[in-house]
């Protein structure tokens, strides 16, 4: 089996690995600034996508241009998420560079998606493939590939630890060679229960000192995560942004047997208010079918100036309706701005945490509210990856996914794994 890293080696976004030339397993993008996509051309005869983060599918239409059709599989979740961020992209930076597809192409990959349940095998290009439920957003796969000598686990993305929208992944298929990522492979995190109690105390303390919350979570598995603990904890809140569409998603016929308890993620949808185009806000559901307009400043200042609990895209603060909630509370200490991830550095989240201020909407802004970090990552920490690991000692391991893949690497050689982390556009073979 050859393999060739064409993204998200020695790097985290825009991931995607070729198998033998034929095979291509995620095509994403780093949605950076400037955006990267995978490296020199490929030509797939199928597709397998672990899950539906930018990352890892951000790309994928483009591989339906001109007459290329591959098949595409994936699971129903991964699918509906591909194709909202496809869409949103197309909105956002459609005709750009930014956006590395047309409208045509994305129409095709209804045509040739072909979706699979956890534990299913199927064919893809002449392999036998089965999805292992990995525990990180609703949906993501852990992807085995047999090709009759050789099996490959390509982790994608994974959790070990249990959250509100799904438990940890406890999949541990038998493999020849394991492509894991890596992530946190240098961050010891405190168990999940103790960090919502600390995140729940710190909004309850806001709201009863009369100030406004602003989360800013990604909209893709977290911003439901966050709305399932304020129905947990009776907690009111607004939810603006892409993240009440994936909501909705989620919650559809064909996706919610994926979430761990899609009651829960039910009462969380009906205890959040959606903020949409109508009149600022709404019970979520109550209007849904109708067309939607985008909500004005004026409604998301007007809720901005609530006793409540806002979440909304973007996580690390790079724009989304944020940038208008984050400059309408900034100015008030009794307000509180929780950020629920790592934030990458050179973003607008990091400046906030370290300096007090931050770039918001093109206007450098000092911030008088207070400005807290929770670690609600949907990734295994070092622990969990190490875990893992141990069902796969006598495996090749290949590192991937992260900012010190060779460090991770050498650490799990010095612990007797074969374990190395590949380049990218570095060929690897099991022949070598
Ligand atoms: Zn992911």
């Amino acid at each position: 089996m050859e393999l060739e890293f064409v993204g998200g080696a020695r790097e985290i976004g825009r991931s995607a690995l070729v198998v033998d030339d034929t095979l291509l397993l995620d095509f994403g993008m780093d949605s950076g600034n400037p955006p990267a996509f995978p490296v020199g051309d490929v030509d797939p005869e199928a597709v397998v996508v672990s899950h539906g983060h930018l990352d890892h599918v951000g790309s994928i239409p483009a591989l339906l241009a001109g007459d290329a059709r591959p098949p595409v599989h994936w699971t129903p979740p991964t699918y509906d998420l591909t194709m909202l961020l496809a869409r949103d992209t197309l909105k956002l930076h459609g005709g750009t560079y930014d956006c590395p597809f047309t409208e045509a192409e994305l129409a095709r990959l209804t045509q040739v998606s072909e979706t699979h349940g956890y534990r299913e095998t199927f064919e893809a290009a002449g392999y036998e493939v089965t999805f292992y439920d990995a525990g990180h957003v609703p949906g993501s796969a852990h992807v085995l590939i047999d090709d009759g000598e050789t099996r490959l686990l390509y982790t994608g993305d994974f959790h070990t630890e249990d959250q509100q929208l799904l438990s940890g992944t406890t999949a541990r298929p038998d493999a020849d060679i394991v492509v894991c990522e890596s992530t946190y492979s240098d961050t010891s995190r405190r168990p999940r229960s103790e960090i919502e109690a600390e995140f729940v105390e710190s909004v309850q303390t806001t709201l009863w000192e009369g100030g406004t919350v602003v989360v800013p979570a990604f909209a893709i598995g977290r911003t439901q995560e966050i709305m399932c603990i304020c129905e947990q904890h009776d907690l009111e809140c607004y939810v603006d942004g892409l993240g009440t569409r994936v909501a909705e998603r989620f919650l559809q016929s064909e996706n919610r047997d994926f979430l761990r308890d899609p009651e829960l993620v039910r009462r969380a949808k009906g205890n959040a208010r959606f903020v949409d185009g109508r009149d600022g806000q709404r019970k979520s559901g109550a209007l849904a079918g109708h067309a939607r307009r985008g909500p004005s400043r004026g409604q998301r200042k007007r809720i901005a100036e609530q006793n409540t609990v806002i979440i909304t895209t973007s996580g690390m603060l790079h724009g989304g309706p944020a940038m208008t909630y984050i400059p309408a509370i900034r100015s008030h200490p009794v307000n509180k701005i929780a950020m629920t991830g790592y934030q990458v550095e050179g973003t607008p989240g990091r400046d906030l945490l370290d300096t007090g201020s931050a770039e918001l909407d093109g206007r450098m802004m000092p911030v008088s509210a207070q400005v807290e970090q929770y670690d609600f990552s949907a990734h295994a920490d070092r622990e969990g990856l190490r875990s893992f690991l141990e069902s796969y000692r006598d495996s090749t391991v290949l590192v991937n996914h992260g900012d010190r893949c060779v460090a991770f690497a050498d650490e799990l050689r010095a612990d007797g794994f074969d374990a190395s982390a590949p380049a990218l556009g570095e060929p690897w073979s099991t022949d070598a």
